[in-house]
C-alpha cells in the first residue's frame, strides 16, 4: 500500500440488460450495424424531440444501489449537463447531478474488498454520447474525426467512489469485484467490448489530482495507475508542479498523455431537465426489488465454501468472474471431486486464459469437455501433465479431450499383439485387482492405469479397456 497515493474511480457501465436506449425506443445493441443507422430524433438530439424515460433503467439503478449498500433517493431527477463537444449535438448530456435541488439515484454506499471498505459516493443514470471515430490514427494524431450516433442515448450507470483506493492493484481488484457484482445482477454483460470503462483520479502527496479518461479493462486501469504514480512521483521529486489536468490512456504505447485542463463542476451549468418529470421511487418499489435480488458474489463465495468444502481463497477467485463460477458449478454438478475441479480451474485454466487474454466466455472448452478430461485422468489414461498440454487446445479449438488424444498420438499404441502382451503382464502381476474387477467394474480403471504406466501412457485407451474387459469376461 502506498500511503502517499489517493485513487478514486468513476466507472461507466453500459446497462446491456436494457434492450432499448434510455430515452427513446431505438435498440441499444447496435453491434454490426452501419454507423448512424440506429438513431431517431431523440438520440440524434434534434430540436423539439422529447425524451421519455425507459423505466426499466430505474430497476437496474435500484438493484445496483442495493447491492452496493447505498441510500436510495426518493425521487429520480434528471439534469442537463452542458458541454460543447461534437459527440453531443444538443450540447448537453442528460445525467443526474448530486447537488442543491437535484439528487443522484443513490449515494453513500460501499464495496468490501477483503476487510477494507471502499466507499461509493454516488450512482447515477445517464445517457452515453455518440462515438467519435479517429480514422487515420489516434485522438491526438488523426487528421479528421467521424461521429457515429448509434451509441448516443444508450443507458449508462455512473458509479463514483471516494478516493479510498491506495494502489493500482487495489483499484484493479475493486473493478473486478464491481464487474462480478454487476454480472450477478444481470445488468451488464461485461465481456462485451467497452461495456465497462473507468475514469481514474490519481494524486500523490504534493500534487494536484490528475484524471485519466476512458480506461478500458481492470488490467489497463492497473497499468495506467502505475504509470501515473511513477510519473507524478518523479515530477514531485524534481520540484515540478503537478497541475490539475485530464489525460488520455494510450492503450498501444501503455502511457498517459495530456488532453486538456479540467473543467470544474460549475462549467457544466447543471439544471433539471424540464422535459423529464421527476420519477418517484416508493419504498414499495424498493422492497419489490429487494425480493428480486439474486445471489451476489460474496454470498456465493460463502456458499461455495460450505457446499463444496473448498477454501475461502478458492471460492473468492471463482466468484470473481461469474462465468467462471458458473463453469465450476456446471462441472461439479456431475463431477464431484470439488477441490480437484477448483484447482484445475484456478491454477491451469484461468492462468492460461489470463496469459493469453481470453475470457471464460470466449473459451471453447465447455463443462462436459473438462468433465471428460477428469474421467481420463481418473482412469489413468492420461496424466496431469497431459491435461496441462491438452487444456490450451481445448480452449482454442473446442475439440474434446478424446479427439485430441487421438490426433496427437498421445496414446498411440494400437498394436494388438503388443498390447496383449502388456495386458497379460499386468493381469499376472495384479491378481488381487483382477478378482476385485470381476465384482466391481470400476477397478478395471485401475488395471488400465497399470497398462498405461508400463507403456508410458501411450496405449490406446479404448482398445486397452475393451481388451481387459474381454479377458476378464466383462465385455
Ligand atoms: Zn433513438
Ligand atoms: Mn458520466
Amino acid at each position: 500500500m502506498d500511503d502517499d497515493v489517493k485513487i478514486g474511480l468513476e466507472v461507466h457501465v453500459h446497462i446491456t440488460a436494457l434492450k432499448t436506449k434510455l430515452f427513446c425506443s431505438c435498440p441499444s445493441d447496435y453491434t454490426g450495424k452501419d454507423p448512424n443507422t440506429v438513431t431517431c430524433p431523440v438520440c440524434l438530439g434534434l430540436p423539439g424531440a422529447i425524451p421519455v424515460l425507459n423505466e426499466n433503467a430505474v430497476k437496474y439503478g435500484i438493484l445496483t444501489a442495493l447491492a452496493l449498500n447505498c441510500q436510495i433517493a426518493e425521487k429520480l431527477i434528471f439534469d442537463r449537463k452542458h458541454y460543447f463537444y461534437p459527440d453531443m449535438s444538443k450540447n448537453y448530456q442528460i445525467s443526474q447531478y448530486d447537488g442543491p435541488g437535484s439528487m443522484a439515484i443513490a449515494k453513500d454506499g460501499y464495496i468490501k474488498l477483503n476487510d477494507k471498505i471502499i466507499r461509493i459516493r454516488r450512482i447515477n443514470i445517464e445517457e452515453d454520447p455518440a462515438k467519435i471515430v479517429y480514422p487515420t490514427g489516434s485522438i491526438l494524431t488523426s487528421k479528421y474525426t467521424l461521429l457515429d450516433y448509434n451509441r448516443s442515448g444508450t443507458p449508462l450507470l455512473e458509479i463514483v467512489t471516494e478516493p479510498d483506493l491506495r494502489s493500482a492493484k487495489e483499484a484493479r481488484f475493486f473493478l473486478e469485484k464491481l464487474r462480478s457484482i454487476l454480472e450477478h445482477l444481470g445488468i451488464c454483460d461485461c465481456s462485451i467490448e467497452a461495456a465497462m470503462k473507468a475514469d481514474v483520479n490519481i494524486s500523490v502527496k504534493g500534487g494536484e489530482r490528475v484524471e485519466v479518461k476512458n480506461v478500458g479493462s481492470p488490467k489497463d486501469v492497473e497499468d495506467a495507475i502505475n504509470y501515473e504514480i511513477a510519473r507524478q512521483r518523479a515530477s514531485v521529486l524534481q520540484g515540478i508542479n503537478i497541475k490539475r489536468e485530464t489525460r488520455h490512456w494510450d492503450n498501444e504505447r501503455r502511457v498517459t498523455v495530456p488532453l486538456r485542463t479540467k473543467e470544474t463542476e460549475e462549467d457544466y451549468r447543471y439544471f433539471p431537465d424540464p422535459d423529464l418529470p421527476p420519477y418517484s421511487i416508493t419504498p414499495e418499489l424498493i422492497e419489490k426489488f429487494k425480493r428480486e435480488m439474486p445471489e451476489l458474489p460474496d454470498q456465493r463465495a460463502e456458499r461455495f465454501v460450505k457446499q463444496y468444502n473448498i477454501t475461502p481463497y478458492q471460492a473468492q477467485v471463482l466468484v470473481n468472474e461469474k462465468a467462471l463460477a458458473d463453469l465450476f458449478e456446471e462441472i461439479t454438478n456431475k463431477y464431484k471431486n470439488y477441490t480437484k475441479v477448483a484447482n484445475l480451474l484456478i491454477n491451469d485454466y484461468m492462468r492460461w486464459l489470463n496469459e493469453n487474454n481470453i475470457t471464460v466466455t470466449q473459451s471453447k472448452a465447455k463443462a462436459n469437455h473438462i468433465i471428460e478430461l477428469f474421467e481420463y485422468l481418473d482412469s489413468g489414461l492420461i496424466s496431469i501433465k497431459i491435461i496441462k498440454e491438452l487444456l490450451p487446445e481445448m480452449i482454442l479449438t473446442g475439440k474434446t479431450p478424446g479427439q485430441l488424444i487421438k490426433e496427437k498420438g498421445m496414446t498411440n499404441i494400437k498394436d494388438e499383439n503388443y498390447l496383449e502382451k502388456i495386458i497379460d503382464e499386468v493381469l499376472n502381476e495384479e491378481k488381487e485387482a483382477v478378482e476385485k474387477a470381476k465384482r466391481d467394474p470400476k477397478v478395471v480403471n485401475y488395471l488400465v492405469g497399470m497398462v498405461m504406466k508400463k507403456t508410458g501412457k501411450r496405449a490406446d485407451p479404448q482398445m486397452t479397456v475393451e481388451m481387459i474387459k474381454q479377458k476378464l469376461g466383462l465385455a
